[in-house]
């Protein structure tokens, strides 16, 4: 079940379940909205989770500025029905853990900076991701303000949840810093039409997800019911460039080092945390 503002961090499975004293693989996707998680990043989570990866999902906002309400009539079940698909979407797509927070839709701009970030470095510091993927500055292809801030607190607290002097109350209660090895925005090697101008993070990493997980994550998109409308051209979106790969622009990483092409969001991830 999900449960918002609640994640408790999962115990390691016995050293016996484990390829011997590999840590467990963790990738966070924190996105604005519910149904960003299969638009943006469902590739990457369906591929990843096959693989024995744990996936973790933080959404900011429940998404009751939506122009499609389904069967909603107040702002309150919209939300309700947000998050019930929003669960479902996580299900088919093998998530670990989904989280819904509070922040209001379509204005994540005027949300307290210091607020969004805290609450995202405490889901870092209780999960411990190596990978953490969001969207750019630039909105993530439709150009969309929340995902723009919800991409720059993400940053901001991909740096600060390994720093020991930003929230020090949450290790006093007990939490440790922790470092993600590697930050990605979503990226892509065209634009939509018809939109404002945005300048995209440059593609370093394509990730072949082939035809298969491509209508996995359509479906997974197809979850979010209240949505029904825009079905068709988000498909159509998403289909451009046959939408068997996933392209991410690596922003940042715990260790320097020069940029390089990738295929692989794990690549380099070492199996030591800091
Ligand atoms: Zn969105």
């Amino acid at each position: 079940m999900l449960k918002p503002n609640k994640i408790h961090h999962k115990s390691q499975p016995a050293l016996s379940e484990r390829n011997l004293d590999r840590h467990m693989r963790k990738l966070l996707c924190i996105t604005a909205h519910p149904d960003d998680e299969a638009g943006a990043f469902g590739g990457a989570l369906l591929l990843y989770h096959e693989r024995g990866v744990e996936t973790f999902i933080v959404c900011l906002t429940a998404g009751t500025a939506a122009r499609n309400r389904g069967t909603a009539q107040t702002h309150d079940e919209l939300a309700d029905l947000r998050r019930a698909e929003f669960a479902a979407s996580c299900k088919l797509m093998g998530v670990t853990r989904g989280e819904v927070l509070d922040y209001p839709d379509s204005k994540l701009d005027s949300v307290h900076l210091r607020d969004a970030v805290r609450d995202l470095v405490l889901r870092i510091r209780q999960i411990r991701p190596q990978v953490i993927l969001t969207f750019g500055p630039d909105g993530g292809l439709t150009g969309h303000v929340d995902h723009a801030m919800a991409g720059v607190f993400a940053t901001l607290a991909f740096e600060w949840a390994g720093r020991s002097d930003r929230y020090p109350e949450q290790l006093e209660q007990g939490l440790k810093p922790h470092r993600a090895q590697k930050l990605y925005y979503h990226a892509a090697d065209f634009d939509l039409p018809d939109r404002q101008p945005i300048s995209q993070p440059t593609v370093t990493a394509r990730i072949h997800i082939g035809a298969e997980r491509f209508e996995k994550k359509v479906h997974a998109f197809r979850q979010h019911a209240t949505q029904a409308p825009l079905f068709e051209r988000v498909r159509k979106n998403l289909g451009q460039r046959s939408g068997t790969v996933e392209m991410y622009h690596l922003a940042a990483t715990r260790s320097p080092r020069d940029a390089k092409a990738e295929t692989d969001l794990f690549e380099d991830v070492a199996d030591v945390d800091e």
